[in-house]
């Protein structure tokens, strides 16, 4: 039996992280994962600033040589957003910006290598016990913490904290935590891998395209090196229910028929199987820490409602849950009072762009308004300055909560 002070269940973005921080505050923990790295994760593979801020913060030189490894991924400069009537709007992540000049502030890497080098990373981490090829099957509440083990009872570990970063279907999550699924505030898609989608968007920006047979979900593609791209849809899962919307079966639709996209496919192939998965969406406050227990990334249901980022946010919460387990250490606490700190945390961070993401999620579910917010996207060169300051200027981000804001807006668009 492995004793430690903390556990970690999980190691994607959300546990790696949360190992990698504590390592560096010189706390030891285990880190469990039922996977053998290199292992894939579907997802659309798209990097945010946010979590290549949290890399930089902890260690430079691995955010240079992730830079650096063009065959592993593509730096991303923006976004293209395409309303339901076709008009397209290039919104880029700084404006200006100088390719040659600065870092990119996004990337885009396939979650088998980004996952992984957070894995080479982890075990180049003394402090750190990595145990993979682990399923975690049971939780057992014990006087000193907790008792979790494999479904044959070989392999144990008592804990005195839990952190629980096993993802979109965490049992612990579910059966522990008592947090449901709530077909409002989560999200399916589907994904593949292509090669030769022409044309590429000639700034390697990532696009989401709105169309209305799917609205308010979206059609991505996100540019990969070496011709490649990975392709998905998502959309609502309660829109997927009440439509009966077999996204599989609208995701080729799209890729065959669609009268613009489909002209980018012709000569373009498939390289991967198509692929779904779940989405938690944090448009729904919800309780993420208990007696003993934080939970992490898509465990916690932290994935943005309106873009469907989840890597940044999960990582995110790893590094307030290994600063909020060192407190507890610290104090000898592990009580649920105690740890609301972390959800406090997690919301001062996180809260207000779930809240504005929810918003425009909701207003997206028009596809006029879509249309009439691209149009004046597309005239109002201010406009697109003034969104393009909003990804880093998070003063300005929080203003959009805020309905006087709109109305000022509108009635400078309508002047
Ligand atoms: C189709 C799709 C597209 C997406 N696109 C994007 C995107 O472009 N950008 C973005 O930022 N986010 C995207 N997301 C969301 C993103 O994938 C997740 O938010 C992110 O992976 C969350 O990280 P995590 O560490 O919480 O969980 P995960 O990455 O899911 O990691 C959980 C880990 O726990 C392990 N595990 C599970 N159960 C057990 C167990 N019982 N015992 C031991 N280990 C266990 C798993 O093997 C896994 O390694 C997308 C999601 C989907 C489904």
């Amino acid at each position: 039996m492995l004793q430690t002070d903390i556990a970690i269940v999980g190691a994607g973005p959300g546990g790696a992280g949360a190992a990698l921080k504590l390592h560096s505050l010189g706390i030891p923990c285990v880190l469990i994962d039922q996977a053998v790295f290199p292992r894939d994760k579907i997802c659309g593979d798209a990097i945010s600033g946010k979590a290549a801020t949290l890399l930089n913060r902890l260690d430079p030189e691995f955010m240079d040589r992730f830079r650096e490894s063009t065959d592993r991924q593509t730096g991303v400069w923006g976004i293209q957003f395409s309303a339901p009537n076709g008009t397209m709007v290039d919104i880029p992540f700084k404006f200006p910006y100088d390719k040659e000049q600065e870092p990119a502030p996004g990337f885009v890497s396939r979650r088998m290598d980004f996952d992984h080098l957070l894995i080479e990373k982890v075990l180049r981490s003394d402090s750190i016990s990595f145990q993979q090829g682990i399923r975690i099957d049971r939780y057992e509440r014990i006087p000193e913490g907790w008792l979790i083990s494999d479904e044959t009872g070989n392999f144990q570990v008592r804990a005195r904290l839990l952190l629980v970063a096993d993802g979109a279907n965490s049992q612990f999550s579910r059966k522990h935590a008592g947090l449901e699924k709530d077909l409002r505030h989560h999200a399916g898609a589907v994904r593949a891998y292509f090669k030769n989608v022409h044309p590429p968007h000639p700034e390697q920006f990532i696009e989401l395209h709105f169309i209305k047979e799917v609205n308010p979900g979206y059609f991505w593609i996100f540019p990969l090196p070496n011709g490649y791209a990975n392709v998905g849809l998502g959309l609502r899962s309660d829109y997927i229910k009440k439509r009966k919307v077999n996204l599989r079966e609208a995701f080729l639709q799209i890729v065959k028929e669609h009268p613009i996209l489909a002209q980018r496919f012709a000569g373009a192939t498939m390289e991967s199987r198509l692929e779904g998965y779940g989405l938690p969406l944090g448009s729904r406050l919800r309780p993420i820490s208990g007696d003993g227990y934080m939970l992490l990334g898509d465990a916690g249901h932290l994935i943005d409602p309106l873009t469907g980022e989840g890597i940044g946010n999960a990582m995110y919460s790893g590094f307030i849950a290994a600063e909020q387990a060192q407190k507890c250490l610290e104090k000898g606490d592990f009580s649920a009072g105690f740890l609301k700190d972390y959800d406090k945390r997690v919301a001062r961070v996180l809260g207000s762009e779930m809240k504005l993401s929810y918003q425009l999620q909701r207003m997206l579910r028009y596809p006029w308004l879509t249309n009439l917010l691209a149009r004046w996207i597309t005239r109002h060169r201010w406009l697109i300055e003034l969104i393009s300051r909003m990804y880093t200027d998070m003063e300005l981000r929080k203003q959009l909560v805020n309905p006087m804001f709109w109305v000022k807006l509108v009635i400078k668009l309508l002047r």
